[in-house]
């Protein structure tokens, strides 16, 4: 390459991170270095779901073909069950409704789905493993050229770039660093309030929830129930804290395990321990000893299994500051009961690679297209991160005026009226990702870029 336009630096090669890479692969103008803690690129061996939405960006990145191989069958736009909702936690299960959306929901085991990514990015995009960022600095102000961004990485190593994308997951340094950066100029500004927000941003907050993960062979369910309904379609399994959501991924040969044991009073406390370690089986199973036999017949397929305390990011003030910008979890770590937090970091790739990539953003216009990638993207993906704990509170029977549990609820009238609400507020919170496209998002941030004009009180350039 000639002399770049800029230099990118991409902390962290997740989903979100090598997505940005791939995407920014499209401006041979652009410099891009992704530095990965990790010593190699490796996505844990849990299923991944992805929506319509998300789909069309992969489409125009032209992973459709590798990745149509790895999916369970080719998407397409045919009405579809996304999920199957069940009430589980009673001797008798109660299918109560069916999500069909266009297309489904597309499901991948992840390490396919990122094996599709790394083989598709190009050499230029250059991969650093083994390299963990502690902190990074601006260099000193100088009238000709934008300072470069120091990075700092825990074996003693440095790095520069122009432009630092923080791709880094829940526990981001980028967003520790760029908070604390915020939070000093805040104070600076006489804006105490405002500093303790930025503060307040860092640390993840413990959402009360623990997810157990796992994936098992189709055929050991088979001989179990042969003909078990998670071998045709997705199923969310409802219960009383607790709740189970399974798919086919790996073309069908394997089945994806999630359940939650929740108790969300516990929201915003501190969780004591690892946040994810291995745990014997029985830790999970004994939560579900009332539940209705389809579903023991999936335990009963459990051989290891993982437990996440899931944890989120509280929602930020900005993602962005300067030349640094937040991407995926690292900016908005949320509960994963829309499948939808890979998706909102694959579109958070998009939309900053095609304001970075446009001929008008410039090493003296970089704040400028960040502060439309902010003002863009955060609204969106922060309302689906509180969607997301809705639906949480709806799958485990916790949602405020729609519990289950009093001796009136028994009513089976009443119960099936009630699920009726329940599956209504879940197909409302959800509708984003099948009724709405990000084509209209990257209009409105070009549009924003070309018409000129300050954005978040960073002028044009003149
Ligand atoms: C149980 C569960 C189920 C889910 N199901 C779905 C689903 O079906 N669909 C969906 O869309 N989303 C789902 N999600 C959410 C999804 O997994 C995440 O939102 C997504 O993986 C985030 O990608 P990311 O690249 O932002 O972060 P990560 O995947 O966390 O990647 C961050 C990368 O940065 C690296 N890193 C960390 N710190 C540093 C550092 N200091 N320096 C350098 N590198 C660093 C890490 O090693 C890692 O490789 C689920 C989440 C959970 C917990």
């Amino acid at each position: 390459m000639s002399s770049p336009k800029f230099r990118v630096a991409i902390c962290g090669g997740g989903i979100g991170g090598l997505i940005c890479a791939l995407a920014l692969s499209r401006y041979p103008d652009i410099q891009v270095d992704v530095y990965e803690a990790a010593r190699e690129m490796a996505e844990i061996g849990a299923g991944i779901g992805l929506w319509p939405r998300t789909w069309k960006i992969l489409q125009s990145l032209g992973l459709e073909n590798d990745l149509a191989e790895a999916a369970v069958s080719r998407p397409t736009n045919l009405p579809r069950v996304a999920f199957t909702f069940r009430k589980g936690d009673q001797p008798l299960g109660l299918t109560f409704n069916q999500l069909v959306t266009p297309g489904g929901l597309i499901t991948f085991h992840r390490p396919d789905f990122q094996k599709v990514i790394l083989k598709h990015l190009p050499p230029s995009c250059r991969t650093h493993t083994h390299k963990r960022l502690v902190s990074y600095l601006h260099g000193p102000a100088s009238s000709s050229a934008q300072p470069p961004i120091h990075l700092h990485f825990r074996d003693g190593s440095t790095a520069v770039c122009d432009v630092l994308i923080g791709a880094d997951g829940i526990k981001s340094a980028v967003r520790g660093t760029m908070l604390r950066e915020l939070a000093s100029q805040a104070q600076a500004a006489g804006k105490p309030e405002e500093a303790q927000q930025h503060l307040a941003g860092i640390e993840p907050r413990w959402s009360g929830a623990s997810m157990f993960r796992t994936t098992f062979s189709a055929d050991l369910l088979r001989q179990h129930l042969p003909g078990h309904r998670v071998l045709r379609e997705p199923l969310v399994y409802l219960g009383k804290d607790t709740q189970l959501t399974v798919y086919p991924i790996s073309r069908g040969s394997r089945i994806n395990f999630a359940a939650t044991v929740a108790n969300f009073d516990q929201e915003g406390s501190t969780f004591e321990g690892p946040w994810v370690e291995d745990v014997p089986p029985f830790d999970l199973i004994n939560h579900f000893s009332r539940w209705e036999p389809e579903v023991q017949s999936l335990l009963q397929c459990i051989e290891t299994v993982g437990r996440w305390s899931m944890h989120t990011v509280v929602p930020l003030k900005t993602f962005v500051s300067g030349r640094v910008a937040l991407l995926g979890d690292a900016a908005h770590a949320m509960l994963p009961y829309q499948g939808a937090g890979a998706c909102q970091a694959i579109e958070d790739a998009l939309l900053l690679s095609e304001l970075l990539g446009h001929p008008l953003t410039t090493p003296f216009t970089l704040p400028r297209a960040l502060s439309i990638y902010d003002t863009t993207r955060r609204p969106f993906a922060q309302h689906v991160a509180e969607t997301s704990r809705e639906n949480g509170l709806l799958y485990t029977l916790n949602y405020p005026g729609l519990r289950f549990d009093r001796p009136e609820d028994r009513d089976e009238d009443n119960k099936m009226r009630r699920l009726g609400e329940v599956y209504y507020r879940i197909r409302r919170n959800w509708a984003w990702a099948w009724e709405t496209t990000v084509e209209g998002d990257v209009e409105r941030a070009r549009g924003m870029l070309e018409g000129g004009g300050s954005v978040n009180g960073v002028a044009a350039a003149s």
